[in-house]
């Protein structure tokens, strides 16, 4: 997240499928739930199954990374080269990729959507040299170059072949921080920091939207090395596995911080009188070597004065593995002291229970910083001096190494399917340590009643907006609060069993991949073997929002029939609470199948043989925009 922007009736897999010859597309989905064009011709070209795995023809680009970055602070300059292989997979041939350059945000003239202080501005990026493969190329970049950069190769790139492209760079740090930048003057947030060729994929092509600090990124799966140098008495955290800590670390160090990889407790790999005392790195410049497979992006932070936290927890029971927990921060910041502890805590909840998949990377490295904000293996977070606070938000940024990193989501048009699941996890999370009524109470506060009592139609737009299209406001509403609220509505939909088994298949046949949110609701259709269009099309492709009214009580033989109006159009639970004459209460549950077969009005009975004196409509999370008519008593 970025923390400041918050201030598929009937037996469909079995039956309704059409043979692949007769038609690629599900009838069901087809004809009700909306596809956009270039979607749609991804499920002819059968690179995406209408059952919701990856398609017979699927395929996606990746590329080998070999990065040497040098790093002098306070000596601004961040310089770096880079080697990138680049394997064509797809079946077109490539002539003009295109080359993401993120940091040129900091460009004066860059569009961007909010103000840019002289603090954050910079030079942006500059290519000293290209080479394709082997022959220099001039860059074809200009001062109007910001975060992309279409090329032309002299030779296409013919499918099933590779490109070699490689890269001397070098930028001035920003000196205000966000999701990168400087932390203070000798600790500086290496993030999107090298040139990288941009998503060329098969419903999209290629992935040329503007980065204007809003909507987030998209990313191949890579494999990396990188080498970052700096001088003597700096530690450098980062992404992936630390391959030469016995050359960079001094003995002592390197007992502490391998110990760590097998301890429960926190150990203290460097306090901050080991980083004054020098007594952390070996005494020269340093080359911090790390590497990583199959991921969609890497991260560094590097410090002469953070002190360093570390600790493990399994993650996989079946294989006993581990992943381990780090923290590096101000010995100043309170909070953080506990940080590693709060990782593991998140690590092993995430892994156990949901999504309840094991952890996927080997370790998470939580970074004071400025930003909220998620990374491949790595977490920017502020100390808060509130450690509820602290806590809500490294559980949200930890939750995302599955939601967009091991799913790898496009986050900038899909955020539905990173912020939205994120969201859902910290709620589920949050719960599991502050009980379900404190939890709401915030989740409410914090994720929905923006949203909720929001009556402008910017609310109302459909989930499934391309999120590159949407306003920040619109952005907030869509990609976190609502999108939860309609995946926890499908959990109590589904029942936790289901909802897992179908969660889970999703993930299994998705990850490493690039799954789309019509794999997500073909993938539960297929799996529960429901028909869910009607859900879909309401919580994603609908201006609904959430008004339910009592409409009317009628006495039946059994008990009582409370007709419910369903004025947003929203398919929520419902949780109706009762009041007898007798003085005893019930709380009658129903979840959100009540809607299926008529999204506007549902009838609830109450089998009694009491008198009826008094209800209420309580929505919980799903908080009503109008509570006026959800009250209903004999005697008004
Ligand atoms: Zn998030």
């Amino acid at each position: 997240m970025r923390v400041a922007l918050l201030l598929t009736a009937g037996a469909f897999a079995a039956g309704c499928v059409p043979a692949p010859t007769t038609s690629p597309l599900p009838q069901a989905a087809a004809t009700s739930l909306y596809m956009p064009r270039a979607v749609r011709q991804a499920y002819l070209k059968g690179t995406r199954s209408p059952d919701g795995r990856p398609g017979t023809n699927y395929w996606q680009n990746r590329g080998r990374y070999n990065i040497a970055i040098t790093a002098l602070p306070p000596d601004r300059t961040v310089l770096g080269s880079e080697e990138i292989t680049y394997f064509n997979n797809s079946p077109d041939t490539i002539r003009t990729p295109v080359i993401r350059l993120f940091l040129n945000i900091h460009k004066p003239s860059a569009p961007r959507n909010g103000r840019a202080s002289a603090a954050y501005l910079t030079s942006g990026v500059h290519i000293d040299s290209l080479a394709v493969n082997g022959q220099l190329t001039p860059w074809p970049g200009s001062e109007n170059t910001f975060t992309f950069q279409q090329l032309r190769l002299a030779t296409p790139l013919l499918p099933h072949d590779s490109v070699h492209l490689s890269f001397k760079w070098h930028y001035e740090i920003s000196v205000q921080s966000g999701r990168e930048g400087m932390l203070d003057s000798t600790t500086y947030f290496l993030a999107y920091f090298y040139p990288r060729v941009a998503v060329y994929d098969d419903y999209n092509g290629w992935d040329t939207m503007p980065f204007t600090d809003v909507q987030e990124f998209y990313s191949d799966f890579n494999d990396y090395n990188v080498a970052i140098t700096v001088p003597a008495n700096y530690v450098v955290w980062g992404t992936g596995t630390l391959l030469n800590p016995s050359e960079v670390l001094q003995p002592a160090a390197l007992e502490r911080f391998n110990r760590s990889f097998t301890s429960d407790q926190t150990i203290n790999v460097a306090t901050r009188a080991d980083m004054a005392a020098k007594a952390i790195t070996r005494q020269s410049m340093n080359t911090w070597r790390f590497r990583a497979a199959n991921i969609p992006d890497m991260t560094f932070n590097l410090s002469d004065h953070y002190v360093w936290d570390g600790a493990s927890v399994v993650v996989d029971d079946a294989t006993h593995r581990r992943a381990s927990a780090q923290a590096a921060y101000n010995d100043t910041a309170t909070d953080f002291h506990h940080m590693v502890q709060y990782a593991r805590y998140a690590l092993d909840w995430l892994s156990h229970n949901w999504p309840g998949v094991p952890y996927p990377y080997e370790k998470t490295t939580v970074v004071e910083g400025f930003a909220g904000m998620e990374y491949p293996m790595m977490v920017n977070d502020e100390s808060y001096a509130d450690t509820v606070f602290s806590r809500f938000v490294v559980e949200h940024e930890i939750a995302h190494t599955y939601f967009p990193f091991y799913m790898g989501i496009n986050e900038s048009r899909y955020a539905m399917m990173d912020e939205g699941w994120a969201t859902t996890l910290e709620y589920l999370i949050g719960i599991s340590r502050l009980g379900k009524e404190r939890e709401s109470a915030f989740f409410d506060r914090f994720r929905v009643i923006g949203w909720a009592t929001n009556p402008t139609p910017l609310g109302d737009l459909p989930i499934i907006t391309p999120a590159d299209g949407l306003s920040p406001g619109a952005y907030g509403d869509n990609a976190y609060g609502k999108s939860a609220l309609a995946y926890l509505a499908l959990k109590d939909l589904l029942g936790d069993a289901t909802f897992g088994t179908a969660l889970h298949a999703f993930m299994e046949r998705w990850h490493g991949k690039h799954p789309i949110p019509w794999d997500f609701f073909n993938t539960v259709n297929d799996v529960t073997g429901r028909n869910l269009n009607w859900f879909w099309n309401s919580w994603f492709f609908s201006n609904g929002y959430i008004d339910l009214a009592i409409s009317t009580v009628t006495r039946t033989g059994g008990g009582y029939a409370v007709s419910i109006d369903n004025i947003g159009g929203m398919p929520t639970p419902v949780d109706l609470q009762a009041r007898y004459a007798d003085g005893s209460t019930d709380v009658i549950h129903e979840t959100p199948a009540i809607w299926e077969a008529n999204q506007r009005r549902a009838t609830v009975s109450i089998p009694t043989r009491k008198s009826l004196e008094a209800l209420v409509l309580n929505g919980g999370i799903w908080l009503d925009a109008d509570s006026a008519n959800n009250r209903w008593s004999q005697r008004p």
